[in-house]
């Protein structure tokens, strides 16, 4: 396994989050996280990317314990966030978003051959690279939230809710994209409202009610799944 979530809780103050959810994500898969709102999925997230801490449990990641580490030093093992509603920074040109994303990094040349992959995979941020951030389009801002993530050269993407507001056609490009990166041997965690959209992407899925993990497994199972269908798919 690439990651192992063991009996993990986090807890906001008296407000639990996430209660005792294993999880694992293998090498090479896309693995996703569906449920309503409130139902622990950024929490998920973020215990994994080491944004909080855990009340309880562990997280291994390529065999060795990261929960208590830095987000700074989780980052630099090879997981890289894109958080929900982008986060990207307004003011910077597309490019210094892009370049924020390899701060850690020390090998230079590397940075501008991932620079360069970003911007083939993403032609529309190549023309805008001068551009200002806050110009773009909410789709447009999404690759570019992707991108920065690539460039930190991950091994894992966690991925929150990228389909939040885009069009369907957008929905569609990104879900392309996830495809592309993930067939390129990164692996993926989705996190997503769109559960047609997830189960459609996902090898494997993971369904949370109220910080409960309530079903697990394939995602074409859990496609055909009567209360899947009935509490998130509206058939
Ligand atoms: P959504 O899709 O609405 O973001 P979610 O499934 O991602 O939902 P979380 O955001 O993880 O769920 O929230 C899980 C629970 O934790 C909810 O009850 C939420 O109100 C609470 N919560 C989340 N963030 C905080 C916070 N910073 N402080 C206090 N409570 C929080």
């Amino acid at each position: 396994m690439l990651l192992e979530m063991k009996d993990v809780s986090v807890s906001y103050g008296k407000v639990s989050a996430v209660r005792n959810l294993s999880l694992n994500v293998p090498e090479g898969g896309i693995v996703t996280i569906i449920g309503g709102n409130g139902a622990g999925k950024t929490s998920t997230l973020r215990a994994m990317s080491g944004m909080v801490p855990l009340v309880g449990g562990e997280i291994l990641f390529r065999g060795e314990r990261i929960d208590g580490l830095t987000s700074d030093k989780i980052v630099a093992k090879g997981i890289a966030h894109v958080p929900e509603g982008r986060r990207i920074f307004p003011d910077m040109t597309v490019e210094e978003n892009l370049r924020t994303g390899a701060f850690l990094r020390r090998d230079n040349d590397a940075v501008e051959n991932d620079l360069e992959s970003v911007f083939t995979r993403f032609p529309r941020l190549k023309e805008r690279r001068r551009q200002m951030a806050k110009t773009m389009s909410g789709g447009e801002q999404q690759m570019l939230a992707i991108g920065r993530a690539l460039m930190s050269a991950p091994k894992l993407l966690l991925m929150d809710e990228p389909s939040m507001g885009l069009a369907p056609v957008i929905v569609e490009e990104i879900a392309v994209i996830i495809e592309e990166i993930n067939a390129q041997g990164l692996s993926v965690v989705l996190v997503e409202q769109n559960a047609e959209l997830a189960l459609e992407l996902a090898d494997h899925a993971y369904v949370l009610e109220t910080g409960n993990l309530a079903l697990e497994g394939p995602a074409d199972e859990l496609h055909g799944n009567e209360h899947v269908r009935a509490a998130y798919l509206g058939i």
